[in-house]
């Protein structure tokens, strides 16, 4: 597969921030998770820069040097539902096609911090794995969805991805191809007018995008939004509920009134799986559900996304609500218990 180079334009190493003085300790975060941003995504940083957002998403921590034998590398045991190399196969109606491990940004709380960290090599899918996952969807009828995942699927070349939707198309039992991508936030030049024009070609393609955090809502990331909406792709978005950096109510508020304003879908709200590394973005689930029970009566359903979280050994997504019942009563907008007549 050819590779995007042609907006690669990205620092590679925080000895550019030297006067930051990192510690040893997260000089040696990032020799085991090796820094990558966009210069566009550095550039949305601000004064205050331990406490800023996308500081946080992007430079390293010396927290994620901490183990315990609850962190797994793999935390879904994605490596063990992989019946063809990079296709994992979990729910029966659906799969995730991971077509390179290359990203614009290195996220720190990235599930699939193990596929770049200790410098993995960076590489895409081959033609060989290609035909192989596709012969396992084709031979599986029951499957009707692929998400096309990573890495990035967008730091393809728009002719290599082209090839790899054109392969998937071709089968019949699938119905929906959904774009995992981070690209309109951290690099949103990349939702370029070829690959708009190429998208939106498929009918039944969805992008999946990924803000966290309202500061990523520029006018670039928004227009990168736009056009692909007026392209006619529908759009959802992925956030992760990260400690210290969105865990709150007001946050989370303003980014998912702005997603809906400009018609993406605040799909899932993710708690931070267990994988090695990002101990210190995760919030605990009664923290996180506090926080829903606070969103409930300011956010219509439309701006409100699925809270869930993802079970290890592969166990799949568990949706979850505050509990409002109370032994036949209710609790209401106001906070109120309302009996219930069933
Ligand atoms: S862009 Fe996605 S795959 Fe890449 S580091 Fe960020 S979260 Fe992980």
């Amino acid at each position: 597969m050819k590779k995007n180079t042609e907006k690669t334009n990205y620092l590679r190493s925080i000895a550019k921030f030297a006067r930051l003085r990192f510690s040893i300790e997260e000089r040696k975060a990032a020799e085991i998770y090796p820094f990558l941003a966009s210069n566009y995504y550095l550039g949305l940083i601000g004064k205050d820069l331990k406490n800023d957002p996308v500081y946080r998403q992007c430079f390293p921590d010396a927290r994620e040097l901490l183990r315990k034998k609850e962190l797994l590398e793999d935390p879904l045991a994605e490596e063990k539902q992989m019946p063809t190399p990079c296709l994992i196969h979990r729910y029966t109606d659906r799969v995730v096609l991971l077509v390179t491990n290359r990203c614009a940004v290195h996220c720190r709380f990235c599930l699939r911090k193990r596929n770049w960290k200790d410098g993995n090599d960076l590489k895409d899918i081959s033609d060989k794995y290609l035909h192989e996952a596709c012969k396992y969807i084709k031979g599986h009828d029951k499957i009707r969805e692929v998400l096309i995942s990573g890495g990035d699927p967008l730091m393809l070349e728009t002719a290599s991805l082209k090839k790899i939707i054109d392969s998937i198309v071709k089968i019949k039992n699938i119905d929906v191809i959904r774009i995992g991508t981070r690209m309109p936030v951290v690099l949103p030049s990349r939702i370029d007018s070829k690959l708009v024009r190429m998208l939106s070609k498929y009918q039944g393609l969805w992008v999946m995008s990924h803000f966290n955090h309202p500061v990523e809502l520029t006018p670039e990331s928004e227009e990168a939004c736009r056009k692909l909406v007026k392209a006619g792709i529908p759009m959802l978005n992925q956030t992760v509920l990260l400690k210290g950096i969105n865990d709150n109510a007001k946050i989370l508020e303003e980014l998912f009134r702005g997603l809906v304003k400009i018609r993406v879908k605040p799909h899932y709200l993710f708690h931070v799986d267990p994988a090695e590394g990002n101990i210190h973005f995760r919030t605990g689930i009664a923290p996180a559900l506090e926080i829903l029970r606070k969103l409930r009566p300011r956010l219509s359903s439309l701006c409100t996304p699925v809270f869930a979280i993802d079970l290890p050994e592969g166990g799949g997504k568990v949706p979850l609500l505050p509990d409002y019942c109370r032994g036949g009563r209710f609790l209401g907008i106001n906070g109120r218990e309302i009996p219930y007549f069933i």
